[in-house]
């Protein structure tokens, strides 16, 4: 079990600003949990600046589950989920991120899919696709739109997420990681093929994770990923490195977690608290 890469070495005379200004968008009402994982895993992965755009709706829900995090409520309708309006907004407010992450909880309403078409065109930020987002990119089509280069930015499906962006089987894991380096070279992207092993491919690598148990198999693990591979991305580490590192120390703290509570009762909160101690290793 050794990490893929060393976390990037921190100054004596470093300041928050030094360790990226991470967004984390997403969340709906009934899925305010899940937005808010992603983000605190980014403040436990080393990021200085946390941010979490949310339906206005889920506002205080979200911020009152980390004091640490900055909150931005975007336009939502009535049910609690973002709105078309909501753009507008957001793109006054992206500006000044190093990295932004999209998809947990967030719904595929006519707001979400509006929210990932423009994330799509900031092609000079690093952005990770997660949970909806990538949901958003199957209904629109993506992965048989014309081949392009779309920039940083890296995708982290489940096998169900897969199945729905590329029509492959989520029971065939190794037709799903060939039809995912298929993709990834088809957009220029990276992407984590999770699981029990979880595969990372970009155009033409293939990188196999050794951390990670079944006990990882529970609501909001894959949550706490997205929110990890944001903020080593925000730190400054390209897709390639950010996937692979952000996936061996997601399964290493799962690892951690099983030790502690067992594979059974284990859950996603049990493998944030593990994140921390497992970042001072490469002190
Ligand atoms: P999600 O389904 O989006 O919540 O993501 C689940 C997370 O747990 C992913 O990072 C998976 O790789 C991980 N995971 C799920 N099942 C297993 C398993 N059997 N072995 C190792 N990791 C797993
Ligand atoms: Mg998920």
């Amino acid at each position: 079990m050794t990490p893929p890469l060393p976390f990037p070495p921190r100054d004596s005379g470093a300041h928050k600003g030094d360790f990226g200004r991470v967004l984390l968008i997403g969340g709906s009402r009934g899925m305010a949990g899940s937005i808010s994982l992603s983000a605190i895993a980014a403040l436990h992965s080393g990021s200085g600046l946390v941010s979490v755009a949310v339906p206005d709706r889920c506002l205080e829900t979200v911020a009152s589950f980390h004091p640490c995090l900055m909150t931005i409520p975007l336009k939502d309708d009535a049910r609690g989920q973002f709105c078309s309006a909501a753009i507008c907004e957001l793109t006054e407010r992206i500006g000044p991120f190093d990295a932004i992450g999209c998809g947990p909880g967030m719904t595929v309403c006519e707001g979400a899919m509006e929210i990932v078409k423009l994330l799509l065109r900031q092609r000079n930020c690093k952005r990770v696709l997660d949970a909806d987002a990538i949901n958003c990119l199957a209904k629109m089509q993506w992965a048989t739109a014309p081949a392009s280069d779309a920039g940083p930015l890296v995708l982290t499906p489940h096998g169900g997420e897969l199945q729905r962006l590329t029509g492959v089987n989520a029971k065939d894991r190794e037709a799903q990681v060939d039809a995912a380096q298929s993709l990834a070279a088809h957009h220029g992207v990276t992407i984590v093929v999770k699981g029990g092993p979880t595969v990372v491919v970009d155009g033409d690598r293939r990188w196999t994770n050794d951390t990670g148990n079944p006990g990882m198999a529970t609501g909001g693990t894959g949550d706490v990923l997205t929110g990890t591979i944001t903020s080593l991305l925000g730190q400054g580490m390209t897709p390639w490195d950010a996937a692979r590192l952000g996936v061996w120390l997601h399964g290493a703290a799962g690892d951690a977690a099983a030790k502690r509570q067992g594979q059974t009762g284990m859950t996603a909160l049990d493998l944030l608290q593990s994140l921390a101690p497992l970042t001072a290793v490469f002190e």
